[in-house]
């Protein structure tokens, strides 16, 4: 993409985003040799399958996945429109690996990579569905594995953490 001021073949992007319709990519990009900042817009081809357990193939749906990171983030501190920005971010990435299909596990996997940044309930309710967790200590590695400075429940490795993390 040629600069449109000075004609040079390089920029780095410094912001991208969806429109509102979820259907392009606005980037904000900068020119390498001149700094001048310009915008592209990319239409997208989303056209990802999503592999599911069973084998079979469905359509990646954006709906799909918002309804479940909201039933994930139901009675916790993550808002409708914090889930819906999560959403977009994920679509993003999901795009951005030009992938042309996923399985479940993986889509899941990245799903959780985010939750895990905002939200402990959320993020284990949704390991939970994902993962299909056998055993307590299944759950317990996953709250683990959440970052420190995320919430207080780290430091209460046990089952009651789970309860605890409503008021942290
Ligand atoms: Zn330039």
């Amino acid at each position: 993409m040629k600069c449109p001021f000075c004609s040079f073949e390089e920029s780095k992007v410094t912001d991208s985003r969806f429109s509102a319709d979820l259907y392009a990519i606005k980037r904000r990009r900068e020119c390498l040799k001149c700094s001048q900042r310009f915008t592209t817009f990319e239409t997208v081809d989303l056209t990802i399958q999503v592999k599911k357990r069973d084998g079979t193939y469905e359509d990646f749906i954006a709906d799909k996945l918002f309804n479940g990171i909201m039933a994930a983030c139901r009675h916790t501190r993550v808002s409708h429109d914090k889930v819906k920005s999560l959403c977009n971010e994920i679509t993003a990435d999901l795009m951005s690996r030009q992938l042309r299909e996923i399985a479940t596990q993986e889509l899941g996997a990245i799903v959780m990579k985010y939750l895990q940044k905002i939200d402990t309930v959320a993020y284990i309710r949704f390991a939970c569905v994902y993962k299909r967790f056998k055993d307590i200590k299944e759950i317990l590695d996953a709250i683990d594995s959440v970052k420190e400075d995320n919430c207080n429940i780290i430091n209460n490795k046990n089952e009651d953490g789970l309860y605890g993390a409503k008021t942290c």
